[in-house]
């Protein structure tokens, strides 16, 4: 497999203004000095807390915001580096599955408009007969009869604008879909259907997936590969059953130990107390070692460099040092 994304040294910081009459600004470091690829036909899973940085990559990535600094590369193009009319043939291979489909339907229009919408905009040329067939195949593809087009995204259940918002990401053939929570907001039987039929046009269209969730099981059940994101840095990435085997970052851990089945053989008290806010980060050492039951002076004083423990198993954390490897 080739890769078909490769994403180098990506940033994204926002400015806030805060204080009496906001007077003093401060820089938010939302995703900061991070490094992936993803192959083609490959689904590489990002798992964090809620503000870690997992759905403002995915949109850097797709530059819906714009990087602070970095390289974004679809199939070798740097596509940071390209003007707007030159970034529109790789708006049409990298699609994006919002958590609301909401956000995808525009509640006055009907299905077959909204679906329609995309496909003119990059092929406006397209005879009406083929565009009504293809629009019937996407329903289809989904799992609805043609017929249902004529109704509107609030004539739908969650489950199924959901999957009418997959529809809209796919209507345009695109290489690589970032997938952005699109199941947290269904119930859990809901949540196995829309995985399914992800996992199933995949499949068929031989798509790639930058899978952003919250949820581990999800992302065990989804991902060929899984990185770990906290305070904007990916702390750990590895294979989805050598993370699932072996997790080493002490976020990892605790990530695994909130999930309601035993995982690793830790005291789970002394790791828990790691879930909560990031607010507090710390600006020099480690991000996590103001929560990590591992810490040491030097966590609090030195940023850990990333390092590959074995081929494919990346982390950060100086509990893996060369020399000085502990799992
Ligand atoms: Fe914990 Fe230190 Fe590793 Fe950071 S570098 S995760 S604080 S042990």
């Amino acid at each position: 497999m080739s890769r078909l994304l490769e994403v180098s040294h990506l940033s994204k910081f926002y400015t806030n203004k805060k204080g009496l009459f906001k007077g003093t600004q401060e820089t938010v470091k939302a995703v900061n000095d991070i490094s992936f690829f993803v192959e083609e036909q490959e689904t590489l899973g990002i798992v964090g807390e809620s503000g870690c940085g997992k759905s403002t990559t995915g949109r850097a990535v797709l530059r819906l915001h714009e990087p602070t600094a970095g390289e974004v590369r679809f199939r070798g193009t740097d596509i940071l580096s390209l003007s707007q009319e030159e970034l529109r043939p790789y708006r049409q291979k990298m699609q994006i599955v919002f958590q609301n489909a909401n956000s995808a339907l525009d509640p006055r229009w009907t299905v077959e408009r909204s679906l329609k919408e995309p496909i003119l905009l990059h092929e406006p040329g397209i005879a009406k007969g083929e565009l009504d067939d293809r629009i019937d195949q996407l329903m289809e593809s989904v799992g609805f009869s043609p017929m249902y087009k004529k109704k509107y995204p609030h004539e739908f259940s969650g489950g199924q604008r959901q999957r009418i918002g997959i529809a809209k990401a796919i209507s345009v053939n695109p290489e690589f879909v970032v997938c952005d929570e699109p199941v947290s907001a269904l119930d859990v039987s809901v949540q196995a259907q829309v995985l399914n039929l992800m996992k199933r046009l995949k499949a068929e269209r031989k798509l790639s997936y930058l899978f952003i969730s919250h949820d581990l099981s999800v992302i065990r059940f989804i991902s060929d590969r899984v990185g770990v994101m906290y305070a904007g840095r990916i702390v750990e990435l590895a294979e989805t059953k050598e993370f699932f085997s072996n997790p080493l970052h002490p976020y990892s851990r605790v990530l695994m130990a909130a999930v309601p089945r035993p995982v690793v053989a830790e005291d789970k008290e002394s790791l828990y107390q790691g879930i909560g806010t990031i607010a507090e980060v710390s600006k020099v050492g480690c991000p996590f070692c103001t929560r990590c039951p591992q810490a040491t002076e030097r966590c609090r004083q030195e940023m850990p460099a990333e390092r590959e423990v074995s081929p494919g198993h990346r982390v950060m954390c100086h509990l893996y040092e060369a020399g000085a490897i502990r799992s």
